[in-house]
């Protein structure tokens, strides 16, 4: 399997918009979750670069799309965070209908990894990005992120839950998980295996 440089990611741009996005080539993962889920921290750890993802925390802030370039034909995607509580509803109406273009047209696009607090797995907004991904069978990798605020046990309880939910679902073949810190750097191997396998992929 080609090797992805993971800490040689260098930031390429950001768009507002799906028209806006570089054009297609190559192969791309994007990163979603909602905000304060850890997605920069996870970006930040598996990159090891902690300028890249320097997410504005400013609520109401112009919400970008950010490609980080991983290899000559290899791309990561920033998606924007969603569910700021003090955002107005038309703008998150506008973030869901940008994701949701995102996912369907982005011909690139090879997998999906969402990233939710362990603490909170499975929010209104996961459920729709998965029912979407699922829609179009794209794969996703699920995240439960900031496991180093649970115990091992119920760390692991809440990744077999995930899992089983994934299989009454019938979409087990479709949606993996693992548990992830970003702050104790667990999980970044089996993160990087699973980029790295979608990255890859011929089409
Ligand atoms: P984003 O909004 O999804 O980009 O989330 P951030 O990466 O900015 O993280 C949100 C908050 O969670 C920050 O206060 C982080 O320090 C904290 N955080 C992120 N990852 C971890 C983790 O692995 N462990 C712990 N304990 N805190 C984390």
């Amino acid at each position: 399997m080609t090797e992805i440089n993971f800490h040689g990611a260098t930031f390429e741009q950001s768009a507002p918009s799906i028209r806006e996005c570089p054009p297609e080539s190559g192969a791309e993962v994007a990163f979603a979750g909602r905000s304060n889920a850890g997605k920069s921290s996870a970006i930040n750890a598996l990159t090891q670069n902690s300028k890249l993802a320097r997410t504005s925390k400013t609520p109401g802030r112009t919400q970008l799309i950010n490609f980080f370039r991983v290899g000559e034909a290899q791309k990561l995607v920033d998606l924007p965070g969603y569910g700021y509580a003090k955002v107005a509803r038309s703008m998150k109406e506008q973030w869901q209908e940008n994701l949701s273009e995102y996912l369907q047209k982005r011909e690139c696009l090879r997998g999906l990894i969402l990233l939710m607090d362990i603490r909170h797995p499975m929010q209104e907004f996961d459920t729709m990005m998965i029912n979407w991904a699922v829609e179009i069978e794209m794969p996703v990798h699920i995240l439960l992120t900031k496991a180093d605020k649970l115990k091992r046990g119920p760390a692991q309880n809440t990744l077999f839950a995930v899992r089983k939910q994934m299989k009454e679902a019938g979409v087990e073949d479709l949606v993996s998980a693992q548990c992830f810190s970003s702050l104790k750097r667990d999980g970044v191997e089996e993160l990087k295996t699973q980029l790295t396998e979608w990255l890859t992929l011929q089409n």
